[in-house]
């Protein structure tokens, strides 16, 4: 049975994409089987992992419009090991062609559930929005990933995603719940970024993943090349911190 997590934050350049697709990689170094689940009209976690949106047979909006399923539409990152159910532009139709379903909060939450017996993960990164393809997201999960960047703004925000997430536990799905803020983009440097994430530690405690993901700007060059940070330069800093931060989320599913 596969664990299934949201990459979400609602903000738009906090490095949920970059997370997800490394994370997988991550994951698939350590032999998990991962599907992730690009469920942002965006595109870029399919870019991410080396596969071309604009030429898709079927993706994510298909599968939640029920006109095809997640077998038929899922695609093999060959660099990065894992499995990906891609999507490209046409998912924004998806949020107002939902509106006349039937339990149209749970979609994705149905769909994924054909393949859950193959992967040990199921990741979803999100679009910048709390929108009705978020919470499809949500529905469908066990846990959130928070990404965040430790910075003055950050914690601004923060509070109506934990609001949107105790509102989807306590109507749509109760098994939610928030698995952990990882800080990402770290400067070690930076006083600001050494207090935030002082301040974070204190106040959500062991919410706050151990594993720090560093600013480096391989991480940031890699999607250029179709491949994920940690495949694409494995040595790199970036590279073996979602490798460990993947080996932490190993041992948290252990006390799932
Ligand atoms: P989101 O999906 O939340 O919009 P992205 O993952 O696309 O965020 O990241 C936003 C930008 O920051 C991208 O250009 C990405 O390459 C860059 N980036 C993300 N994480 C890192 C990192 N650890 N080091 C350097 N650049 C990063
Ligand atoms: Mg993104």
């Amino acid at each position: 049975m596969a664990k299934i997590f949201c990459v979400a934050n609602q903000k738009g350049g906090v490095g949920k994409t970059t997370t997800s697709v490394n994370l997988s990689a991550g994951l698939a170094k350590l032999d998990q089987r991962v599907l992730l689940v690009d469920l942002d009209p965006q595109g870029n976690a399919t870019m991410g992992a080396g596969i071309n949106k604009a030429g898709l047979h079927a993706s994510t909006y298909e599968v939640m419009l029920g006109e095809s399923d997640v077998r038929t539409a899922r695609q093999r990152s060959e660099a990065g090991r894992f499995d990906v159910l891609p999507s490209n532009r046409e998912l924004a139709g998806a949020e107002v062609e939902m509106v006349e379903l039937d339990r149209r909060e749970s979609r994705l939450k149905d769909a994924l559930a054909e393949v859950d017996g193959d992967y040990d993960f199921i990741l979803v990164d999100c679009p910048p929005a709390l929108s009705m393809l978020t919470l499809n997201g949500l529905c469908a999960a066990h846990g959130v990933i928070i990404p965040m960047q430790c910075e003055y703004y950050a914690l601004e925000g923060l509070s109506d995603l934990v609001n949107t997430i105790k509102k989807v536990h306590a109507n749509l799905n109760p098994e939610l719940k928030i698995i952990g803020l990882l800080r990402v983009m770290f400067d070690p440097r930076m006083t600001l970024s050494q207090q935030v994430s002082a301040q974070l530690e204190q106040h959500f405690g062991d919410k706050v993943f151990k594993t720090i993901i560093p600013r480096n700007v391989r991480l940031a060059e890699a999607p250029s090349y179709g491949l994920p940070g940690v495949n694409f330069d494995p040595s790199s800093k970036g590279a073996q911190a979602y490798i460990a931060f993947g080996a932490e989320m190993v041992e948290r599913i252990k006390h799932m």
